[in-house]
């Protein structure tokens, strides 16, 4: 019997208290009970669609985050989590993939949500990373209320938490904890959405993922992980477009080690190999030290053992002292591969636009005669196209 039978018996024997005759009563309840239980089977019918129809109208919106365009896919899981923290009116959200070494918890994916101050915050961080340990090999989705989270002997910060598995080929892959600053009274809809949303996300990730390697190994170069020649074409012409656009400066440096050959030669292809790729690292920390946070550089394997770097906003006198200081750093390294100490140097060209160069072609072609000057007269120097003799600039 279910609860709307007896709702129909109470109403009934209220309406013809003990006094009427047996049948009467009994045929009266039996009619009644119809009716009333007819009502709350269509009201119940309702309810049940207008859940259906709320969890789709809620996966539809959240589907059609993942298929919007983002600068980045990181930005898109971010607008995803952030998206679905309000469905279920969390406060934050942190995002954890599952370490594939196995080891530690490491670092989350994603934070998102209310920022607190800095103390609050602090536990608030502890709880999130306490509830994923807790949770992130058991595949399941958890829910906690005040009592729950007190019963954790945590220093809350939170008063609800839900839990929810990232789920890819029915293996658990990370995990979603959502908090919130009052109790999370969650409704079937929303737990019908998280459940959802969890094996949706798992697959997202992965495409995402897959596509950031992707698009990361089109852009870079294998050994020295600088951006390769590509990416060097493309964004030279974007950044020259700009500045010419916004009337401002960028610098070319390009760069080749010098009597690397004999490298190759002395000490073998692999310790050449070596070479490089710790000179691409020496370039990338320098280059990026030297310039203001926020301004843009690219660095860039140019050929074998020449290397690029772009520095929009920079001026010649800029780039000149950025250029000494690289040249500085590799001829005060002494690269230790395999038991043997190498000493390696580099020789420095450099050109800005629009001093020296009006298109992109003619900044590469004044660069690289300011480097052949820098080889011809003795390597291991930096030279500026402002200093050739004229028939050599462009
Ligand atoms: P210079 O001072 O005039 O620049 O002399 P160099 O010996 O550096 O000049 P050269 O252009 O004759 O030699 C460049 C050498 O770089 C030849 C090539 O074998 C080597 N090289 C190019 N790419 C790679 C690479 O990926 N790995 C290694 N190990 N060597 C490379
Ligand atoms: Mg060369
Ligand atoms: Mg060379």
């Amino acid at each position: 019997m279910c609860s709307s039978d007896l709702a129909g018996i109470l109403i009934a024997t209220a309406l013809y208290p003990p006094g009427a005759p047996q049948e009467q009563q009994v045929e009266l309840t039996r009619r009644l009970m119809q009716s009333v239980s007819t009502d709350f089977k269509r009201f119940q019918t309702l309810e049940q669609q207008t859940h259906e129809l709320r969890f789709t109208n809620e996966m539809l919106a959240l589907r059609s985050v993942a298929d919007r365009q983002f600068d980045s896919p990181l930005a898109m899981l971010q607008e995803f989590l952030n998206q679905w923290m309000k469905k279920i009116d969390a406060d934050r959200v942190v995002l954890y993939l599952k370490n594939q070494a196995g080891a530690g918890l490491g670092k989350p994916l994603l934070r998102s949500g209310t920022a607190s101050d800095g103390s609050v915050e602090a536990n608030w961080k502890r709880l999130e990373d306490q509830l994923t340990e807790r949770h992130l090999s058991d595949g399941r989705l958890t829910v906690y209320n005040s009592r729950d989270l007190d019963e954790l002997c945590v220093e809350r910060t939170a008063s609800g938490a839900i839990v929810v598995p990232l789920v890819q080929k029915r293996q658990a892959i990370g995990l979603a904890c959502f908090t919130t600053r009052d109790d999370l009274p969650l409704d079937a809809t929303q737990i019908a959405l998280a459940t959802w949303a969890a094996e949706y996300l798992g697959e997202v990730i992965l495409r995402v993922l897959n596509q950031a390697i992707v698009e990361k190994e089109a852009r870079e170069d294998s050994l020295t992980e600088l951006a390769n020649r590509r990416a060097f074409d493309q964004q030279i012409k974007q950044e020259i477009q700009l500045a010419r656009d916004k009337k401002r400066e960028v610098s070319l440096l390009l760069f080749d080690l010098d009597r690397f050959k004999s490298i190759n030669d002395t000490y073998g292809h692999q310790a050449g190999d070596f070479v490089l790729r710790r000179t691409a690292q020496l370039l990338k920390d320098e280059a990026r030290e030297s310039v203001r946070t926020g301004d843009r550089v690219l660095v860039a394997r140019y050929g074998g053992e020449e290397m690029a770097v772009l520095l929009p906003n920079v001026n010649l006198v800029g780039a000149h002292r950025i250029g000494e200081s690289i040249r500085r750093a590799v001829d005060a390294e002494l690269f230790s591969f395999q038991n043997e100490e190498i000493h390696v140097t580099l020789s420095v060209g450099i050109a800005t636009f629009p001093g020296h160069a009006d298109k992109v072609h003619e900044l590469i072609s004044a660069a690289d005669a300011a480097l052949y000057e820098a080889k011809e007269t003795g390597r291991n120097q930096v030279v500026t196209a402002d200093s050739l003799p004229q028939e050599q600039t462009v």
